[in-house]
């Protein structure tokens, strides 16, 4: 993949999404996923989810729309044949330029199931910290070249903090966080103090290979 190309600005925005609900999600079982595909109940096909948050059997479904003009009934329509074939439990229609008021209107229908939020550009892009105070950032080292702050958002890590596991009746920390742009690991390992990129970069210790194994096996 050729880290040069620019990414649409939709799929940009979806990113941002997803970090905000990632960042947002306080359950421990709780799942969230950029560009997730569910086959169709009714449509027997795969059908693209922006976002797909699942929580035990419980599945919401996000989709973002980042257009000049406000999503109208058309964009609200599309959104629920989607909600009802892939048989989520609640669904959020999400737009950078509103609703139009017969969506407002329309949704009524679909109350403590379906909800509308407004998040435009700005507000999404404050949802990362550009500058890292601590030792593990919210951006990934492998694409952070050469955006422009504000207008093009880099690769992004969603971590999952405070995994542990034992090794030789000793337990280890560690930290995972995968990029939404490039989907390379950036591993933090408690036991060195190392942050390392799996795909890329040494492993800090022999601990590494091992957080990343278990990491993708659950
Ligand atoms: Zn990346
Ligand atoms: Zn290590």
């Amino acid at each position: 993949m050729s880290l040069t190309k620019k990414s649409p600005q939709w799929k940009q925005y979806e990113w941002l999404i997803t970090k905000i609900f990632h960042d947002n999600s306080e359950s421990k079982t709780e799942t969230v996923l950029h560009d997730a595909k569910i086959i169709g109940e009714y449509s027997e096909s795969s059908r693209q989810i922006d976002v797909l948050i699942e929580n035990n059997n419980i599945k919401t479904i996000i989709e973002c729309k980042h257009h000049s003009r406000p999503v109208d009934l058309k964009g609200l329509a599309d959104f629920l044949e989607i909600f009802s074939d892939v048989k989520a439990n609640f669904g959020i229609l999400i737009s950078s330029s509103g609703f139009t008021k017969s969506v407002h209107k329309r949704i009524k229908e679909f109350e403590g199931q379906i909800t509308l939020e407004n998040i435009d550009w700005e507000k999404a892009y404050s949802s990362f910290q550009e500058q890292s105070y601590g030792r593990i950032t919210d951006l990934c080292n492998n694409c952070i070249d050469n955006y422009i702050s504000g207008k093009e958002v880099p690769g992004l890590l969603c971590w999952e903090h405070g995994l542990g596991i034992e090794v030789n009746d000793k337990v280890s920390m560690y930290s995972i966080g995968k990029c939404l742009k490039c989907n390379n690991h950036t591993v933090y390992c408690d036991s060195c103090g190392w942050i390392t990129i799996a795909e890329h970069e040494e492993s800090c210790c022999k601990l590494r290979d091992i957080f990343i194994d278990l990491y993708n096996k659950t």
